[in-house]
């Protein structure tokens, strides 16, 4: 039997509205984009995760291919491999922080800083994305919980 992958599109809804439709690893926000975020299993399938609401995130394209099916990741800090950021369970502003700019996403913890090497949430293309976005105030997202 194989595991059922299909999302119902209220399901998707729900997971997007949670979300207040920001990539809940990076924070981009769906409002601007070309193409539909992607709805994320937090534990993959693949390693038990279940197909519910409470394992479903959403996630832009990029951390969505970059998480792929990890679970763990390697912190260069404490050189231990600890678990990836989970949405459901853990709270974005405990493990992450704007850089004073905005334009970085730093780790405070080792799962933090983990995350943000495994998904690369610093890489150049976003960095120059975020800088123009800024410019235009739409950067960090107005809904970003650290902006409330
Ligand atoms: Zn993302």
């Amino acid at each position: 039997m194989s595991a059922n992958r299909y999302i119902t599109e209220a399901t998707q809804n729900q997971v997007r509205q949670r979300a207040k439709l920001l990539c809940e690893y990076c924070h981009a926000s769906e409002q601007w984009q070309y193409v539909s975020f992607t709805v994320d299993h937090v534990v993959p399938l693949t390693k038990g995760g279940a197909n519910s609401i409470d394992n479903l995130a959403l996630a832009c394209f990029h951390c969505n291919r970059q998480k792929s099916d990890k679970i763990v990741a390697f912190d260069e800090q404490s050189l231990s491999e600890v678990p990836l950021f989970n949405p459901r369970t853990d709270s974005w502003q405990e493990h992450f922080i704007w850089s004073t700019d905005t334009l970085l996403i730093i780790g405070l913890t080792p799962t933090g800083r983990a995350t943000a090497a495994a998904l690369t949430f610093n890489r150049a293309r976003i960095i120059n994305i975020r800088a123009a976005d800024r410019e235009i105030r739409r950067h960090p997202p107005p809904n970003d919980p650290t902006q409330n």
